[in-house]
């Protein structure tokens, strides 16, 4: 990978053997095995080792889950908060784990639109809740670098199953418990 953005760098109009940039391939190299070593990473089996049989059917909800991802079109960092809501059926799943399920799909080449679902159905297929909802609310880069007047536009995605697609009052609770600043 080293060679090849050594190539990029010359390709730009640099020189890769100054001082500045003699280590930045090695530097980017590893940047971005960071940002995409959530292929290596099973979400299934993530959720699998922390479910616990309990009877609580009401709203469980993690929202202002810090987000960072990259943009599949143009390798560009987008960045954000996501919400992440579900009403179990007598299966829970430690808290950390949403955290860390969300971490594990950002890291890997996205879309926004994808990253949503993904989170939303493996919630759903592992869990089998009664409902799941997924709100990400990003910032993209590949936006606010290109351009004029995109500077501050948030892009919003939402993934709804279950009770939460079926049931206004259920997406209304979320929408609600999520919207604004945390009191915490
Ligand atoms: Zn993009």
């Amino acid at each position: 990978m080293k060679d090849l953005i050594e190539q990029i760098l010359r390709e730009v109009g640099e020189d890769p053997t100054r001082d500045g940039l003699k280590r930045t391939p090695e530097r980017v190299e590893k940047a971005l095995r960071f940002f995409t070593k959530g292929y290596a990473e099973n979400p299934h089996e993530l959720l699998n080792s922390a479910l616990f049989v309990e009877d609580y059917d009401e709203m469980v909800i993690v929202k202002n889950i810090d987000l960072f991802s990259m943009c599949e079109h143009h390798l560009l960092p987008f960045f954000g908060k996501c919400h992440v809501a579900y009403i179990p059926r007598r299966k829970i799943v430690g808290l950390s784990k949403i955290v860390r399920l969300v971490e594990m799909f950002s890291r890997r080449l996205q879309v926004q639109e994808r990253l949503t679902s993904q989170i939303a159905d493996t919630i759903h297929e592992t869990l089998n809740p009664y409902g799941v909802g997924v709100v990400i609310e990003a910032m993209h880069l590949c936006m606010m670098m290109r351009g004029v007047e995109k500077q501050n536009s948030v892009a919003i995605t939402s993934s709804m199953l279950g009770t939460f697609r079926t049931h206004v009052e259920t997406r209304m609770e979320f929408m609600e418990l999520i919207k604004g600043k945390t009191s915490v």
